[in-house]
Parts: structure tokens; sequence; C-alpha cells
């Protein structure tokens, strides 16, 4: 099988299993217990927070460990605000951000929090301008991700943190499609607190990380004295373990990002030759490595992957988590695409268990197995 859903989730890195396997057999006690196993795993617990530290650029005390991107997006984004002053109620996120985190946004605006929406540009880039109109004075915080996990465009972090910064706001940042794929930095990013996920640069699933700014305030969401009174709950000792050891096995990530690039352009440019009528989404713009957002004309989505699917090759219509459920995506909605065209656009992502051979192979053998569909009328859609 070729897996071409890197931005889905990743495999686990053999040194990420190495380090694990024997915390799970071994270093079972409770990091709380004061008795020695119980010592012996708060001191494996200090040792990944402070290899986590290392590798991001942070202080071991900036870190919370947390079940995954959702919950540290959650934990910034609710804790932040309801440790902001009364004067300033006001939140934003940009319009492209993950599905699971608008879904944050609109529960907070049922339960009258005034929330607004960063707008893209029609090619995909953040409207800066739009921007600085709306971060205002009333404004505690602004969540923006680093990477947007359809397009795979980058976002401009650090303006906006100079926005946000200027007008007295905090920025948030999803950092979760960012950290793995290209190098990154806490202490300069700009942003006051940092979402991220362990699975998708090869660890585990179920374990990632907020990153909060020394200072900043921030209520905790579940309490419980573990992560310093931030994040209650017995720590995942196996998961972060993984995680840290899945970030020092990173290696040269400017290398691995150039590989990708390459490996990505050929295929765009392979497909855009053979395939008339591909449109690649926001190609012109600085992009993930891996990730290209296509489609092939007005032919569905759907389609076109039960076709990989004979070439036992792995993609998705944009988003896992909305896969399944035809609906246009939000990010080309929020760029003004049409629903058609929006339904006709499916994902490769690329990553570190990608090859040459692959972007060969999906080269010779998808093509042919589009031209018959091509010839038909234009799919219907719903
Ligand atoms: N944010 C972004 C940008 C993502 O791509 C994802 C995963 N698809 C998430 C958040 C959620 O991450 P997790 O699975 O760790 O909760």
């Amino acid at each position: 099988m070729i897996y071409l859903d890197h931005n889905a989730t990743t495999p686990l890195a053999p040194a990420v299993i190495a380090a694990m396997l024997p915390v799970m057999a071994g270093v079972w006690a409770n990091t709380s217990s004061q008795h020695g196993p119980g010592q012996d795993a708060k001191r494996r617990l200090a040792g990944a927070r402070a290899t986590v530290a290392r590798v991001l650029g942070c202080h071991p005390g900036e870190v919370i460990f947390t079940s995954g991107a959702t919950e540290s997006n959650h934990l910034a984004v609710r804790g932040l605000l309801a440790a902001a002053p009364a004067s300033r109620p006001r939140v934003l996120f940009s319009a492209v951000e993950h599905a699971g985190h608008l879904r944050l946004a609109r529960a907070l605006a049922a339960a009258g929090v005034p929330v607004d929406y960063l707008p893209v540009c029609p090619d995909g880039a953040l409207d800066l301008a739009a921007a600085q109109k709306q971060i205002g004075p009333d404004v505690a915080l602004v969540s923006l991700m680093a990477a947007n996990n359809e397009t795979g465009v980058l976002m401009p972090v650090a303006a906006v943190a100079a926005l946000a910064h200027a007008a007295g706001a905090l920025l948030h940042v999803d950092a979760t499609q960012f950290i793995g794929k290209q190098p990154f930095d806490f202490a300069t990013c700009g942003a006051d607190a940092v979402s991220l996920s362990a699975h998708k640069f090869q660890g585990p699933k179920g374990v990632g990380a907020l990153l909060l700014r020394q200072g900043v305030p921030l209520l905790p969401q579940t309490q419980g004295s573990q992560e310093r009174g931030r994040r209650g709950g017995t720590e995942n000792l196996p998961g972060i373990v993984g995680l840290a050891a899945a970030l020092e096995a990173l290696g040269d990530i400017p290398a691995e990002a150039r590989r990708l690039t390459a490996l990505r352009d050929q295929l765009e440019r392979g497909l855009q030759a053979a395939v008339p009528g591909t449109q690649v989404w926001c190609q012109h713009l600085p992009r993930l490595p891996g990730t290209s957002y296509l489609r092939f004309g007005q032919l569905s989505a759907d389609v076109v992957l039960q076709r990989l699917e004979r070439l036992q090759v792995a993609a998705s219509s944009g988003a896992a988590c909305s896969s399944g459920a035809s609906v246009p995506s939000h990010v080309l909605t929020a760029m003004g695409v049409s629903p058609d065209e929006a339904l006709a656009t499916m994902r490769l992502s690329l990553g570190a268990t990608t090859t040459a051979q692959d972007v060969a192979y999906l080269l010779r053998e998808l093509p042919p197995l589009l031209a018959p569909l091509r010839c038909e009328a234009p799919l219907s859609l719903p």
C-alpha cells in the first residue's frame, strides 16, 4: 500500500516504539506516587519534558502535556479566555482553522462569547489587512493555525503576533501540521500558546502538548495537581515518552522538507501534464512540503479515491475528520470556491514513508484510470 495521507496521521517511527515499549512494560507506576516506582516514573516524565523543551525551544515549565491537539486547542482558547480581563471578551479564529477547532468557536458563540472569524483571500492566504481591522482593544485572543491541514498553506504567524500584541491581545497557534515538517522555535515564534500533537510527526496518538509562555495566565479546564495544576489527570507516560522520542528522531527537517517538496512538485506537475483540468489549490503560496490539494476537473473526489483504492493508494478528501460526510471543505468555501469544485478536491499528503518510486507509480497508473471517467458527462453532484 502507498500511504499518501500523512496529514491525517503518520506511522510510529521505530525509535518511538523502542522508547515506548519498556515504559509500557515496566514503568507503569503513577508519577504522583511517593514510592520508588512512582519516583522513577516521575523522573521519566521530567526527562521527556526536558527533551520536548530542548527540541522546541522552550522552558520545561512551559510544556503542558495533553491528550492531543484538540484538547490543547480547547485548553488554550477556553483557558486563556477565562483568565482575560472583562474588558476583552472577544476571540478571533481564522476561518480556515481545523474543523474541530471551529466547532469550539461555534460552541463559544452559542454560549454568548463574541466570536469573529479572520477571512482568507481567494488564493488561500490569510487576509492580513482584514485581520488588522478586526484585532481591536476588546480582543482577548486570536487563534490561528501555523499551517492548514487541507491546503498546506503556511500562515503569517509572526505578522499576526505583532498585530495581536500591539492591540494587547494574546496569540494561540495550532501548530499541529507545522511541527515536524518545518523548523520551529517557541522562544522566537511570537505565539503565547502553541498546540501540537505527537501522531502528526511519527509519535503515538492520544498525546500532545500545549506550550504556554511563562507568566501568561490560564484557567485550567480539568482540575488536578498534575502539570502544575494546569491540566489535571494522571499523565500518559508511555505516550509522553513517545512524543519526546518522536521529536528527537526528527533529524534534518530542512533536508526532509526539500526532499518532500521536490517529490510533491514532481507529482503535481506530472498530473497537471497528464490529466487535463487538473488544478492544484494554493500552488504558488508557501505551503507545507508534502501537501498537495487538487482536483481533476469536475471529477468527484470520492470517485477518484475509489480508483486510488484500486491502485492500493491511501489518500483522503480534505480533512480526515470530515471524510465520509459529503460536505464541501470549509477551507475551500472560505476561499470562495464553488461547492462542485470543492467536492472534486482531494488531498495527497506525502511524508517520511514516501519514496520517488511511489510518485513514479502514481504518475504511471493514475492518469489512464481517470481518462475514461473524464470522457463521461461531468458527474452531477448532489
Ligand atoms: N489541528 C489540526 C490543524 C489538525 O490537523 C488536527 C488533526 N487532524 C488537529 C488539530 C487535531 O489533532 P488531534 O488528533 O491530536 O486531536
